[in-house]
């Protein structure tokens, strides 16, 4: 393997490749590339169609730092045919994986990557592997009826949320580039027999793996177990090392590691109001990590009932406050996918339960974090943020917006009593509401804000904590700035006219979610009202 700086070379000659998956799996003994099933392989072997017009539309600087890439790497004519998919660098096996899932609750059979196509691992100078996917790159074994291509306006969303979640800390996939193919491509947005011509698209996303719960599914529903233990033992080596050498008990290991990085991961898209949209199996990581962005949606108004997603508007399965139970509803479809490796439920049963114990044990220290308080307190803490649940949704209350003007309430803590009144307590709260709140709410939200006093002053004289420093902490748990539905619907607007400018403003803006930017004060505010209704807004569907 070579070390060459690309100042040396042609651009991206630095980049090396060590495909594992590629060469320590199966893979589909044909090469034509046409819709079918695919048995007794975990991927096949597909080049990327080619692109007639690549343009580059934007790249993330901190993704291209991780595969030791400089921004005239990026800039460079040779980053945007071979990101578009074409030209490949040397060491590129370009594939697509196979996967099941269940969709909306039902067995899906075979689905696979459709529009995703593997380049290759890249090993950086740090020794860590890094899958290149091109997603929209043309059409796979895997494509069924469609055409394996992505539309600009759903892989902005995917480039610009990708990358704002990982700067919320947030586990997730990342996003190397978006670039344009010059062709068109035709969605019926609203599948409502209105078809239209859209630019194609194609990101290149990064994760250390893109190994789905699907990708055992499908193995176990064809009775293919030879294959699942190898698919196991594969996942256990290059993404789990920690986890010691494959056999019955690092399967049940295995289960247990994703059951908590799972329950981690939901309980931070609980605390920024990250609504996924389409939690099927197949858009579920084995790593923890958040993928497959389409239909997702920030909640403004806090409501656990919302859901972004047109499609799953009647039953509403994947809305807001239905995630964590959804969670583990896959988890548990992973666990039976396992299971002929384990062919014993109860160890199954109890890598599950702890998705239940990590979940609650992230969700109670988060709901205090971001009240500011240290660590949860059953006895006073239970009541204080239950009451607060119950409270934000009586009224169209803004998620961020309560939260960051909550800091700066302030306690009073050193006057024994708190003689304001219930319009002088809630007056830091005001900027979070959508309509001036009645006098009845008024009212309950000081009661609670009352309460909320007392636990602080119980907390201060306890540790000394002070109002600035209580400010700060609540301040790196509750992002000034999301990628609200609007923002993103702007920015696609302009980039459809070929004006990427806000596009990198809202990346700039979202790599520092949780900082004052005085000169981004706008994306602070609420929802204007004609994003209410607004397809893209407020209205978004599968069609991508
Ligand atoms: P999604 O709902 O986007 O997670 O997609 C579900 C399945 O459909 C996956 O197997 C995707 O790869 C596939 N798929 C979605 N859109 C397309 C498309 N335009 N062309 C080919 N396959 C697609
Ligand atoms: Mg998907």
């Amino acid at each position: 393997m070579t070390d060459t700086p690309s100042s040396t070379g042609e651009p991206l000659s630095q980049l090396t490749f060590d495909n594992r998956l590629v060469k320590q799996l199966p893979a589909d003994p044909l090469r034509d590339n046409y819709p079918r099933q695919v048995p007794n392989a975990i991927y096949s072997f597909v080049n990327p169609q080619r692109a007639p017009a690549p343009q580059l539309v934007a790249y993330a600087q901190d993704v291209a730092a991780l595969l030791d890439l400089t921004p005239e790497d990026c800039t460079s004519e040779r980053f945007v045919q071979v990101f578009t998919g074409n030209e490949l660098l040397p060491g590129m096996e370009p594939h697509a994986t196979c996967y099941g899932g269940h969709q909306f609750g039902q067995w899906a059979g075979q689905l696979g990557d459709g529009r995703a196509i593997n380049l290759g691992e890249v090993k950086n100078r740090q020794g860590e592997h890094w899958t290149l996917q091109l997603k929209g790159a043309g059409p796979t074994p895997y494509s069924r009826t469609a055409d394996g291509n992505a539309v600009l306006r759903s892989s902005l969303r995917e480039l610009l949320c990708s990358e704002a979640m990982h700067h919320l800390g947030v586990p997730t996939t990342r996003a190397l580039s978006l670039t344009l193919t010059g062709d068109q491509v035709q969605r019926d947005m609203f599948y409502d027999g209105n078809p239209e011509w859209e630019p194609g698209a194609v990101v290149c996303r990064v994760a250390p793996s893109f190994t789905r719960f699907g990708h055992f599914e499908i193995l176990t529903a064809r009775g293919e177990v030879d294959l699942l233990r190898q698919m196991a033992d594969f996942t256990l080596r290059n993404d789990f090392p920690e986890l010691g050498p494959p056999g019955r008990d690092s399967y049940i290991a295995l289960l247990k590691e994703v059951c908590v990085r799972t329950a981690r991961m939901i309980a931070h898209w609980m605390r920024v109001g990250f609504v996924h949209g389409v939690m099927n199996t197949d858009n579920m990581s084995i790593l923890g990590l958040t993928i497959d962005y389409g239909p997702y949606g920030w909640l403004e108004g806090y409501d656990p009932g919302w859901t972004p997603n047109t499609t799953d508007a009647q039953g509403r399965r994947y809305r807001f406050g239905h995630q964590p139970q959804m969670a583990l509803w896959n988890l548990l479809q992973l666990a039976n996918a396992l299971y002929p490796l384990v062919e014993d439920a109860a160890p199954l049963e109890a890598a599950l339960d702890e998705y239940r114990r990590e979940y609650l044990r992230s969700f109670q220290r988060d709901s205090v974090a971001k009240l500011g308080l240290p660590e949860y307190r059953p006895e006073t803490d239970d009541k204080l943020t239950e009451d607060l649940q119950r409270l934000l949704p009586l009224v169209e209350t803004d998620m961020t917006i309560f939260y960051r003007c909550l800091a700066d309430f302030d306690p009073l803590v050193d006057q024994a009593e708190d003689s304001r009144s219930d319009a002088q307590l809630i007056e830091p709260l005001l900027p979070a509401y959508y309509s001036p709140p009645t006098e009845e709410h008024q009212q309950r939200t000081a009661d609670w804000l009352r309460q909320y006093r007392e636990r602080l002053v119980q907390e201060w004289v306890r540790t000394g904590l002070d109002q600035r420093q209580r400010r700060e902490r609540m301040n790196r748990v509750n992002p000034k700035y999301v990628l609200r539905n609007y923002m993103a619907q702007q920015a696609i607007d302009a980039a459809e006219q070929g004006d990427f400018s806000e596009v990198y403003r809202l990346l700039e803006l979202l790599r520092n979610p949780y900082d004052e930017q005085p000169q981004s004060q706008r994306y602070f505010a609420r929802r204007p009202e004609w994003a209410r209704r607004r397809p893209g807004s407020s209205m978004l569907s599968c069609s991508s």
